[in-house]
């Protein structure tokens, strides 16, 4: 099964996911095969519960599957050394979430540039990489703000930025624009489908908007726990 990883820079076959409350389980994922390329994006709908934010857990290493496998780069998530692990989603990963998840008491530029300085960049280095990311979003005027006193779309331009400043391979966004009114989201979406392909990262999009994911390279629906084009 080696040889299934090298398909793409995020390979997923046969993943499965119970959830086990006591003698309570619940099958969200039951045969989910995806093969994402380096540079292509892809969108992932489905209803609400249908195991959206579930699989890109799985596809993240954020969560183990009860079957199936995960590929990151050719390389077996699963079968590696919990540090080795870490290192790969740090180096090849970025995340987005529906909420920015940066940190209230930063600014801006601090919490764009603390990836980066976490991974061994010298501070300077990481400022000056990080400025420039959040210019490139839109940001370069709201370098010192904190994430309270930044609007919601202007948030999650920084998280966009956050993400993508350690240049990861693929950047995995869970409902990126559900907390947005229509045009924030439909500048902020439009903003990290570019990026990511400026930034020759992948990307793979959950989202109920069905005209957003339109977007995208592909549209894949989860349904009955399964994956389909
Ligand atoms: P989506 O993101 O598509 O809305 P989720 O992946 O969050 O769906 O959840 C899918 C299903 O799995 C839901 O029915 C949810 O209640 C259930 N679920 C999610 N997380 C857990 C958990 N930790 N324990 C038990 N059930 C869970
Ligand atoms: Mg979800």
């Amino acid at each position: 099964m080696a040889e299934a990883g090298a398909a793409g820079v995020l390979v997923a076959r046969g993943l499965a996911r119970t959830y086990r409350e006591g003698d309570l389980e619940t099958t969200v994922l039951r045969h989910v095969d995806l093969s994402v390329r380096a540079d292509e994006s892809v969108a992932i709908v489905g209803a609400s519960g249908s195991g959206k934010s579930t699989l890109l857990h799985l596809l993240g290493g954020l969560d183990q599957p009860s079957a199936g496998e995960v590929w990151l780069e050719g390389r077996p998530l699963a079968r590696l050394p919990e540090a080795e692990i870490d290192r790969l989603r740090n180096a090849g990963l970025g995340f987005v979430y529906q909420f920015h998840h940066l940190l209230p008491e930063f600014t801006a530029l601090e919490n764009v540039a603390l990836p980066l300085v976490i991974g061994g960049v010298a501070v300077a280095a990481a400022r000056e990489r990080a400025a420039a990311l959040l210019e490139r979003v839109g940001l370069g005027h709201r370098l010192r703000h904190k994430p309270g006193e930044l609007s919601g779309g202007e948030r999650q331009r920084a998280a966009i930025a956050r993400a993508l400043v350690g240049r990861p391979r693929c950047l995995l966004a869970d409902e990126p624009t559900g907390n947005l009114d229509r045009q924030s989201a439909e500048n902020v979406f439009e903003l990290m489908r570019s990026m990511a392909l400026e930034t020759d990262s992948a990307l793979v999009v959950v989202t109920h908007d069905l005209s957003l994911a339109g977007r995208l390279d592909r549209v894949l629906r989860l349904e009955d726990g399964r994956l389909d084009g």
